[in-house]
């Protein structure tokens, strides 16, 4: 079971994969946490590629394609194997962020990254997609209380605002497997929203 966690930058996906991962744990799962861009040796020098403010100079298409080539290795070292053990992989992002961030953010629109999201997964897509959702002015909060900002995070408000209308975009298009859970609250609290539907979607 593929399981991934998406929104805007501040919304605490990363806390809320852990708190899940150690929930499904004591269920008995075994739970493989991995994460976007990055995942595995070589992703994770793609990320530094990505996020280093010094390639502030890197074009949309280079972008999508880095985070495409980031995503191919993921899949083949880590998430087919894992599922092909019958394990629950969580992932802190996937390809819903280059929908949202390279596709609606930074207009490359959604056929061919659709086309190429294909090629770099072999088309595994997830079963379930926990949505956290804040309002702006927590976002921005959050991700200013966090120091130096990562070439995205470092975008203009009006590239934000893309992002987070992106998303909502994508949960409207997909409500079966796209949950959205507002992310506002206590970090307790969004746990045990995400509980919830992660219980039922176990559950169907
Ligand atoms: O979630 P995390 O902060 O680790 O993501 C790293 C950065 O990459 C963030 O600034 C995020 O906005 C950006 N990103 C992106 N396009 C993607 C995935 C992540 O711009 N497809
Ligand atoms: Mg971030």
């Amino acid at each position: 079971v593929l399981i991934t966690f998406e929104g805007p930058d501040g919304g605490g996906k990363t806390t809320q994969l852990g708190l899940l991962a150690d929930h499904l744990r004591r269920r008995g799962h075994t739970v493989v946490c991995t994460r976007e861009p990055g995942g595995t040796a070589l992703g994770d020098k793609i990320r530094c590629l990505l996020l280093d403010p010094a390639n502030a100079a890197m074009a949309p298409c280079t972008e999508a394609l880095l985070y495409m080539a980031a995503r191919a290795q993921h899949v083949a070292e880590v998430i087919a194997p894992a599922l092909g053990r019958g394990e629950v992989v969580l992932s802190d992002r996937y390809a819903d962020s280059t929908l949202v961030y390279q596709g609606t953010a930074r207009r490359l629109g959604r056929e061919d990254l659709d086309a190429i999201n294909l090629f770099a997964t072999g088309g595994v897509t997830p079963d379930l997609t926990i949505l956290l959702e804040s309002d702006d002015a927590t976002l921005d909060g959050r991700v200013a209380g966090r120091g130096d900002a990562d070439r995205i995070e470092g975008e203009a408000a009006a590239f934000h605002a893309l992002v987070r209308e992106g998303f909502r975009e994508l949960a409207a298009a997909e409500p079966d497997r796209v949950k959205a859970v507002a992310a506002d609250g206590g970090v307790d609290e969004v746990h045990r929203a995400v509980v919830e539907i992660v219980e039922e979607f176990f559950c169907r």
